[in-house]
C-alpha cells in the first residue's frame, strides 16, 4: 500500500530516528521539547521527521507516513504548501524581526476582525499558551476580579494558572496538574466538569472553554451548553473566553463563535493563524481590548509578537481558507469518519468517531464521551496504543496519545483517505485478535 516501501514489519532496531532518539535522551528531558512527542502512552520510540510534504511525514530513514498529526493543527494546509513557503521566503528576504511594528500584523488583524463578528481588535503573541494567559489576565484587570473557571479535560496552553485539568499531554501523563506549580498560583482557578454549566458568582472574571474540547481526544459541546455558558456569565457580569487556539479558522471562516452562534467576549488562538510558525493571538471588542498596555493597565508584551514570517505564513493559509476548502475539507474528514466506524464495526472493535464539521476524534468505547471522566475511561483502557502502532506500521502517523484530535489537512486526497480506512480495517481485525478488555 505504500510505495515508499513500508512493510508491517519494518525492522526498527537499527534505525536512524532510534540513534537520534538515544542522543536525543542525553541533551533533551525525555528526548523532546514537548511531552507528547516521547510516545510514552503508546510506547516505542518516536519517529524523527526529517520534511514533509502535504499530507506526508518523511522520517530519518526515509519511511513516508500519511500524517494526521499534523503539528497538532497548524498545518490545515498540508505540510509545505507552496503558497506559504513562498510567503515565508519572502518575508525572510526583508529580514526576520526588527522590533517595530510592521504591515504583515495590521493585515491579520484585520484579517481575523472581518473574520470573526465581535472582534475589533486582535494582540499577536508568539505561541496559544501566552494568548490564553494574557487573555485571563485581560479579563480579570478589565472586571477588576480574581476568579477563572476552567473544564477538565480543556488545555489553555501550559501557563501555571491554567494548567491543572489541562486534558492533552497533561492527561497522558497522568497527572492532575503540574508540580512546580504553587497552590496560591491555582487558588483561583476553579475547575468544572465539561458539558456541565457551572454555579458562578459575582467574584468570576472569566470563564474559560474550549468551545469544541480537542485536548481530551474530541468531545463535543452538548447543544445547549455554550449558550448556557453565555447566558450564566451574563448573569453575574463574567466574561466568557472562547479558546479557539484549535477550533478557530479550522470548523469555518468564523471558528466556532460562528459554528455555534456563541459569541464570547474573549477569543484566544494559535495553530492555524501561523501556518507552522509560532504564534498565538488574543482578541475582543475595542472596549475590553483598551484594557491592554498602552492604552490600559494590563501588561502584554513580546520580543517576537507579530513576527514578520509568521504573520506571513498566516496570511498565506488564511488566503486559502475559503468556503470551498472548508467544505473540501469537511467532505474528506466524512470519508474518512464514514471509513473508520465500517473498519472497526467489522472486526467488533468497540470505537466511537466523534466529527464536528472537519474536526475528528476516536476513542476505543462503545459510548460517546461527554467529559473528561468518560473521555479519560475510553482513553486509558489499553487499545489506543494497538492501534496507533498498527497504523504506523502501515505507514499512516496518528498522534501519539489518545487524548489528541485527528488533524486532516487540505492535502489529504481520497487516495490517503482509502489508504488510512485500508490500514484502519487491517488494524482493527489484528487488535481484535489480540484480545478486547472485557466491558
Ligand atoms: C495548543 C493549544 C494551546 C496552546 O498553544 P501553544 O501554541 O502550544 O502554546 C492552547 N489552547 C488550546 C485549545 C490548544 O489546543
Amino acid at each position: 500500500m505504500n510505495p515508499e516501501g513500508n512493510s508491517s514489519d519494518a525492522d526498527m532496531s537499527a534505525s536512524a530516528s532510534k540513534a537520534l532518539f538515544e542522543r536525543a535522551t542525553k541533551v533533551l528531558p525525555g528526548g523532546v521539547n514537548s511531552p507528547v512527542r516521547a510516545f510514552r502512552s503508546v510506547g516505542g520510540t518516536p519517529y524523527f521527521v526529517d520534511r514533509a510534504e502535504g499530507p506526508f511525514v518523511y522520517d530519518a530513514d526515509g519511511r513516508r507516513y500519511i500524517d494526521y498529526v499534523q503539528s497538532y493543527g497548524p498545518q490545515i494546509a498540508g505540510h509545505a504548501h507552496p503558497a506559504v513557503i513562498d510567503a515565508i521566503q519572502q518575508a525572510a528576504q526583508r529580514g526576520t524581526s526588527y522590533g517595530a511594528p510592521t504591515r504583515g500584523e495590521v493585515l491579520i488583524a484585520e484579517e481575523i476582525r472581518a473574520r470573526v463578528e465581535g472582534i475589533e481588535m486582535v494582540r499577536l503573541t508568539s505561541s496559544g499558551t501566552e494568548a490564553a494567559m494574557s487573555a485571563v489576565r485581560l479579563a480579570r484587570g478589565v472586571t477588576g476580579r480574581d476568579k477563572i473557571v476552567k473544564f477538565a479535560g480543556c488545555y489553555h496552553g501550559h501557563s501555571d494558572s491554567l494548567l491543572v485539568a489541562g486534558g492533552s499531554g497533561v492527561a497522558q501523563q497522568g497527572l492532575a496538574g503540574s508540580e512546580g506549580v504553587t497552590s496560591g498560583a491555582v487558588a483561583d482557578t476553579v475547575v468544572a466538569p465539561y458539558n456541565v454549566i457551572p454555579e458562578l458568582d459575582e467574584s468570576v472574571a472569566v470563564v474559560c472553554v474550549e468551545p469544541v474540547a480537542a485536548n481530551m481526544g474530541l468531545v463535543a459541546p452538548e447543544p445547549e451548553f455554550l449558550q448556557g455558558l453565555r447566558r450564566a456569565c451574563d448573569e453575574v457580569g463574567a466574561m466568557l473566553l472562547f479558546d479557539e487556539v484549535i477550533t478557530g479558522f479550522r470548523l469555518c471562516r468564523g471558528g466556532a463563535a460562528r459554528w455555534f452562534g456563541v459569541q464570547p467576549d474573549v477569543w484566544c488562538f494559535g495553530k492555524v493563524i501561523g501556518g507552522g510558525l509560532p504564534v498565538g493571538a488574543f482578541g475582543a471588542s475595542t472596549s475590553i481590548m483598551s484594557g491592554l498596555a498602552p492604552l490600559g493597565g494590563v501588561y502584554q508584551a513580546g520580543t517576537l509578537s507579530g513576527n514578520p514570517l509568521a504573520t506571513a505564513a498566516g496570511l498565506a493559509v488564511l488566503e486559502l481558507l475559503t468556503d470551498d476548502a472548508y467544505q473540501h475539507l469537511e467532505s474528506s474528514v466524512k470519508s474518512l469518519q464514514e471509513g473508520l466506524i465500517q473498519a472497526f464495526a467489522a472486526a467488533g472493535v468497540p470505537a466511537v468517531v466523534p466529527r464536528v464539521g472537519p474536526l475528528l476524534g476516536l476513542f476505543f468505547t462503545a459510548h460517546t464521551p461527554h467529559d473528561f471522566d468518560t473521555a479519560s475511561a475510553a482513553a486509558d483502557n489499553g487499545l489506543y496504543p494497538k492501534f496507533f502502532h498498527g497504523m504506523l506500521r502501515r505507514g499512516v502517523a496518528f498522534a501519539p496519545g489518545a487524548y489528541e484530535a485527528i488533524f486532516v489537512s487540505l492535502a489529504h486526497g481520497d487516495g490517503e483517505i482509502e489508504a488510512t480506512v485500508q490500514a484502519a480495517t487491517e488494524t482493527a481485525h489484528e487488535m481484535a485478535a489480540d484480545g478486547l478488555p472485557i466491558r
